[in-house]
Order: structure tokens, then C-alpha cells, then sequence
């Protein structure tokens, strides 16, 4: 499999296309941002990292019944994965409250809830990614009533499955995005990824934030909470 023309250049991958017209081959960079790209850097050894805890975290899903886009790492830092047309919503997953929700409800970061919250979000970076609801969707086609369904219906497993895999290696999962995708045939799979850029990771015995927000409130050790994470999950 080979990268052929590069699609798209996002914050933290590029996207390629293969000779496969089903294929995309994703490469992770080091690059971070935070706060609508208003914050830039990097951090070195995210791109390997989130690559293989994307595709070990896929892995565990496809493995208890979430399809997933996952087709193959091909490097430490590149993966193939179906091809599909973005779903434009961000799913939110929140078992404690932190980040947003936090300032939104005045409520301290560490509170818990009594449910999960899912939450959705607008993809569209010029808006800044505003929350919407189920009406929203339905009223701006961007996803279909039966689509919407199993989008839910996934994101509260899925959350099941890492909260209870990530606890066992002492990481509480306080919240996290989702992305889905169409396939060619109409098929709606989990995409993306799913990484300390894109999940709150605390430790369960110290409380110590393992994930981007290290990097997004000048924490300190960003590099070393990302190493932390790939340790225990694939224990390299
Ligand atoms: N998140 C993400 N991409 C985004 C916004 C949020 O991956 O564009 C993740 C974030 O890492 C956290 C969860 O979604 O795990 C909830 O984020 P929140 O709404 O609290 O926003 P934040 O405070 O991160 O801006």
C-alpha cells in the first residue's frame, strides 16, 4: 500500500489516497493545537503515539463488535483505513465533568454525574465547532434519523468498553470525541481517532491529567503523559 496523492492536511494528520480506491492511508504528525488553532506546537512523539493507540483502542472495538475504519498500521506512524465521507458532527462521550462542560454549568472539573452525557457538536472549525442537537441534525440533513440512532447507540458502548479496559490500567476515562464516516456503500463506521489528543486520561490513583490538556494549560510533562499512555496500554 502507498500514499499517492495527499487530500487533505489536517492539525495533527494528513490524509493520502492509495491505489486502492477504498483506501486512505492516515499519517499522524507531532503538530498540537488547542483552543480553535489559536495555540500552536508540538509534541514530540505524538504522532507515533496517538497512531498506535488509535489502532490498539480500534482494535479492542472492532473486537467486541464496533466497525471501525481500521484496515492496517503500516508504520509507526501511518495506517490504512477505509475510505468515508465524514459524518459533520462531533460526538462528545462525558462521564465526569471537565473542559467545557465544567465552565458551561459552573459545576468543578472532577464532579460526577450520575449518567452519561453525549453531547454533539457542528464540525466546522470557521464556527468553532458549536454544540447542536438532535433537532439540529435532523433539520440540516446531517445525518439521517436511523444514522443518528446507531450513532448513539455505538459512542455509549464504545464508552463502555474503554472505561472499563482504560480502569483496569488505571486510567479513569472522564470524557472524549468521536468521529463516524460512510463508507462507499452507505455503512456507518467509527473514524478517526482516539488519543490523548482527543480523550481526558486521569490517572486513577493521583488524579494526574494524562492527555492534551497538559499541553493546552502548560501543564508541563506533555511528552512524558503521552509515553505514560502508550506504556500502559501496549506496554512499550
Ligand atoms: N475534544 C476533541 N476535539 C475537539 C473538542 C473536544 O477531541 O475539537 C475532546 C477533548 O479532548 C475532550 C472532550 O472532547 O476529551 C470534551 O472536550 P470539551 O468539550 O470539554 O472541550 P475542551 O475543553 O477540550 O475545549
Amino acid at each position: 500500500m502507498h500514499k499517492i496523492v495527499q487530500l487533505y492536511e489536517g492539525k495533527a494528520k494528513k490524509v493520502f489516497t492509495t491505489e486502492d480506491s477504498e483506501v486512505y492511508i492516515v499519517s499522524y504528525k507531532d503538530d498540537a493545537t488547542a483552543f480553535n488553532g489559536e495555540k500552536k506546537g508540538t509534541i514530540a512523539g505524538k504522532g507515533v503515539i496517538n497512531n498506535l493507540v488509535t489502532n490498539h483502542l480500534m482494535g479492542l472495538l472492532e473486537s467486541k463488535g464496533i466497525p471501525t475504519h481500521f484496515v492496517k498500521e503500516l508504520s509507526d506512524n501511518e495506517t490504512a483505513v477505509k475510505k468515508v465521507t465524514i459524518v459533520p458532527i462531533e460526538v462528545i462521550v462525558r462521564n465526569i465533568v471537565a473542559g467545557s462542560l465544567s465552565k458551561r454549568l459552573g459545576l468543578p472539573e472532577g464532579t460526577k454525574m450520575s449518567k452519561t452525557v453525549l453531547e454533539y457538536c457542528y464540525k466546522d472549525d470557521a464556527l468553532g465547532d458549536p454544540m447542536i442537537n438532535e433537532y439540529h441534525i435532523a433539520a440540516l440533513d446531517l445525518a439521517t434519523e436511523d444514522e443518528l440512532k446507531k450513532i448513539a447507540e455505538y459512542s455509549f458502548k464504545i464508552n463502555e468498553i474503554l472505561s472499563e479496559y482504560l480502569h483496569d490500567l488505571g486510567i479513569e476515562l472522564i470524557d472524549f470525541k468521536l468521529e463516524y464516516g460512510r463508507t462507499s456503500d452507505g455503512t456507518l463506521i467509527l473514524a478517526d481517532e482516539i488519543s490523548p489528543d482527543t480523550c481526558r486520561f486521569w490517572d486513577t490513583e493521583t488524579g494526574k491529567k494524562l492527555d492534551k490538556d497538559r499541553f493546552r494549560r502548560d501543564l508541563g510533562d506533555v511528552e512524558d503523559a503521552y509515553k505514560e499512555i502508550l506504556k500502559r496500554l501496549l506496554g512499550k
